[in-house]
């Protein structure tokens, strides 16, 4: 095992460090084990710690002695394999790792499968510099999350064109004047009397070239470019218009938009939020504003306190896919919020893993105690909503009541449901 490395710098550093010595064709390999900050979170940091310890172990039995291991930040392991005869070499020694991370391990006396992510990138093939061999390994990392595929090796062709493609910000430029966005929504029900609350809007983009281009792929690109602002500011008065579209029967039905972090590191945004909803003449509770839980560490003093202004206006405020952040429950207390969304990957498992029913189950007792409204979204069935209601969630969403639709199609649903 190498050193602990927490900052990117130390990383970077580090590697150049060894792959200078590296035989020519060597591979960096980035490893993300998912779930362990949840575990952290409900069964404390030691917990996690020693499963990231128990990993480091077998992962490094399982590679010749000259590769080399690094922890780099909390939950991620960067493996470089050096002395590579070829290709194969490669594609072998990474199968082995995500062998070992497939497999089975203890936790609360109960053998337990995580899901991980895997992307590795090949030296002198795609790159010699380490700082883009990374890159290039983070990238094929995304792109085996989002495939579900055990690990993915980085591809020029079809990776750099769809997560990486230089020109993306003059496209989601001519995205928003040319008419290639749209919101999708999807209801939100309250658990009892199954009335319907309102929508969440999720942005869609069709991109003449590459067809339907998933958020997950396009809004972190938008967010590393600087031009999320622009996104958000569409977005919310697109929702805000199309939910006047709604007619009389859905007077008060609420929508939700999901702002990113960067939208709160500028005052700004609160001035753009009200007027949007001066413009569209909209009663301010009308509208939730949904940021992810993991995005306001990064300066929750500031977040918070536009968080907090927002709210004083009168705005719902969600916090999204709650438990795959750092923080505790406790640390709510602090943060201006209205309501909290559990994260799907804990709904996922909710009918045969009873710790993700412990978790889902601890999170709600302390949320009432906290006075926020609990959303469990990525309801697939009805087992699953029944689970839901009777661990005590107020609202739910999913497949199971409705998949995101355009919003035509929302209009006609939810006079139905009526
Ligand atoms: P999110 O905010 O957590 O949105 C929920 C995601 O779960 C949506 O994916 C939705 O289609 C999906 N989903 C809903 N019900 C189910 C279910 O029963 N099963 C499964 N498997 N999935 C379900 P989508 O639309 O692909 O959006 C992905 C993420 O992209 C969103 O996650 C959100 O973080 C981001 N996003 C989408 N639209 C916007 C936007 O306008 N602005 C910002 N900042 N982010 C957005
Ligand atoms: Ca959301
Ligand atoms: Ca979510």
């Amino acid at each position: 095992m190498d050193q602990h490395i927490s900052s990117p710098t130390q990383l970077f550093e580090r590697l150049e460090a060894l792959t200078a010595s590296a035989q020519a064709n060597y591979a960096l390999v980035l490893i993300y084990p998912h779930g362990l900050r949840r575990i952290g979170s409900i069964f404390g940091a030691r917990h996690a710690e020693r499963i990231m310890a128990d990993l480091s172990r077998q992962l490094e039995q399982a590679l010749h002695p000259d590769d080399r291991i690094i922890r780099s930040g909390r939950f991620e392991f960067v493996v470089l394999l050096s002395r590579l005869v070829n290709r194969g070499h490669a594609i072998l020694a990474v199968n082995k790792l995500a062998g070992i991370l497939g497999s089975p391990i203890e936790i609360q006396n109960k053998e337990r499968k995580f899901s991980f992510s895997i992307g590795m990138a090949l030296a002198p093939e795609h790159s010699r510099d380490p700082e883009q061999l990374f890159r290039y390994a983070e990238i094929a990392n995304l792109a085996s999350k989002i495939t579900r595929t055990p690990y993915q090796i980085y591809n020029h062709d079809d990776l750099k064109s769809i997560v990486t493609d230089w020109d993306i910000e003059g496209d989601l430029d001519n995205a928003i004047t040319g008419n290639q966005l749209s919101l999708h929504y999807q209801p939100k029900i309250a658990s009892h009397s199954g009335r319907l609350l309102g929508a969440e809007a999720l942005m869609r983009w069709r991109h003449p070239v590459h067809g339907m281009i998933p958020p997950d792929l396009f809004i972190p690109v938008a967010e590393r470019m600087g031009i999320m602002p622009k996104l958000t500011w569409w977005c919310l008065n697109t929702a805000l218009r199309e939910r006047q579209e709604w007619g009389d029967p859905a007077r008060n039905l609420s929508v939700a938009v999901n702002i990113s972090a960067l939208d709160l590191t500028d005052e700004r945004f609160i001035k753009a939020v009200t007027s949007a909803l001066g413009l569209w003449d909209t009663r301010p509770e009308l509208l939730t504003l949904e940021v992810t839980e993991g995005s306001l560490m990064q300066d929750i003093a500031r977040s918070a306190d536009i968080l907090k202004r927002l709210q004083d206006n009168g705005i719902r405020i969600s916090i999204d896919d709650f438990g795959t952040g750092y923080s505790s429950l406790a640390y709510f207390k602090q943060l201006p919020a209205d309501e909290l969304k559990i994260d799907r990957s804990f709904i996922l498992n909710i009918l045969n893993d009873d710790l993700d029913r412990h978790i889902v189950s601890t999170i709600i007792q302390m949320a009432r105690k906290l006075h926020l409204e609990i959303v469990a979204e990525g309801i697939e069935t009805a087992e699953m909503q029944e689970i839901l209601v009777e661990l005590g969630c107020d609202i739910i969403q999913g497949y199971h009541i409705a998949r995101p639709i355009p919003h035509a199609e929302f209009v006609t649903w939810a006079s139905a449901h009526d």
